[in-house]
């Protein structure tokens, strides 16, 4: 089984595809899991999202497995057999990894029914871009799949390969993008006294992001913005420019600090924008709340490592990144965990990085162990 699911692996890799245009990978998965016997086969969840629905005979716990099914617009710089076919798009994130363990947990319970309760292998579209989850969450056919406890695993680089990294309480941060759009006016480069150019206000926002306060109480140093897109004007040397656009990602490891450095933010640029003349818009989006893991979720993880004899790693601290099963674990009682990619393995959504074929046995062990920790297997 290990060939035929790092077989899968490489092929969902060779078609990467964009969060939300999942279609190919998901009817490849469609016909995958359809060979697999689910009792109940859901498609087009929240967009192109599945989930495989596996029932023991008398009633019991449902337990949601979650993957996430997108690629990156990062292109591969990889001479691998089975490299990304779409030129600018590709797996870097190891999506198609956490996909293949889902199809060998589907496999396991093709020959391997909960003996009660049931079991749901959810394939979620669109994680990167913080959609996904809420689609499906909000997708009328959720209902017939509503969870007692949701997990989901993410593969981790720095941690040693197979290991297994917990955290009860917050594990990912919250992270939401800001647009600011500043408006004045245009005018000739030899006159930019007669226009209103944003390019002052751009630089004075860059620069106090980048000096975030350390504030009192509710902000600490997890609190950071970083500056991921700039514009102003055209690539030309005539017009002083009058419009400009500004991107930053917003990132904290608490609900609170999210809270403070959003108004900080809004404000500053507003005052800013206003210092300098211009009108501002500013615009929220891709918003990721923190990802919350309950203490008995990580308990049945704990249980389910040291039985496989996993190595296991606690960080004091929660991820700095996010992740949108947040919106899950918001909801309904469930854990996110890490299984190590390797401490040299190249950091996730950098073009080097390609998933540790090795991971998937563990994964889907791990998995099997967490149903069992349920006992409805
Ligand atoms: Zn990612
Ligand atoms: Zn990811």
């Amino acid at each position: 089984m290990y060939e035929k699911l790092t077989k899968i692996r490489q092929y969902l890799h060779s078609i990467p595809e964009l969060s939300g245009k999942e279609s190919a990978t998901a009817e490849y998965l469609r016909a995958f899991l359809q060979s697999c016997n689910p009792d109940n086969l859901i498609t087009e969840l929240g967009g192109t999202g599945i989930a495989a629905v596996y029932n023991g005979p008398i009633t019991g716990s449902r337990i949601l497995l979650r993957c996430d099914m997108d690629a990156l617009p990062v292109n591969e710089e990889s001479n691998l057999p089975y490299s990304s076919a779409i030129s600018g798009v590709s797996h870097k994130c190891g999506h198609d990894g956490h996909m293949a363990i889902m199809a060998g947990v589907a496999n396991w319970l093709s020959e391997n029914r909960p003996t009660s309760g049931s079991v749901v292998l959810l394939f979620q579209p669109a994680e990167e871009t913080g959609k996904g989850a809420i689609r499906v969450l909000k997708d009328p056919q959720f209902q017939e799949i509503l969870p007692d406890f949701v997990f989901a695993l993410h593969n981790l680089p720095g941690f040693p390969i197979g290991s297994i990294i917990l955290r009860t309480g917050i594990f990912a941060s919250a992270s939401r993008g800001m647009i600011i759009d500043l408006s004045g006016s245009s005018s000739h480069a030899s006159e930019p006294h007669l226009g209103r150019s944003p390019a002052i206000a751009t630089a004075r926002i860059i620069q106090i992001f980048n000096d975030v306060p350390a504030f009192d109480g509710s902000m600490n140093r997890s609190a950071k913005i970083t500056v991921t897109h700039v514009r102003i004007g055209k690539p030309a040397f005539g017009t002083s420019p009058g419009k400009g656009r500004l991107m930053a990602t917003l990132r904290a490891d608490n609900v609170e600090a999210m809270k403070t450095l959003s108004q900080w933010s809004e404000n500053n640029a507003r005052e800013i924008a206003d210092s300098c003349d211009l009108d501002v818009q500013i615009t929220r989006t891709e918003e990721f709340p923190v990802t919350e893991n309950s203490v008995k979720a990580v308990d049945s993880v704990r249980t389910a490592a040291e039985h496989l004899g996993l190595e296991i790693y606690q960080p004091d601290n929660p991820f700095p990144w996010s992740e949108d099963f947040g919106h899950f674990t918001m909801s309904y009682p469930g854990a996110l965990f890490g299984i190590g990619a390797g401490i040299h393995s190249p950091a996730l959504h950098s073009p080097e990085y390609d998933f540790p074929d090795e991971l998937i046995t563990t994964g889907v062990d791990i998995f099997k162990r967490i149903i069992e920790c349920y006992n409805i297997k």
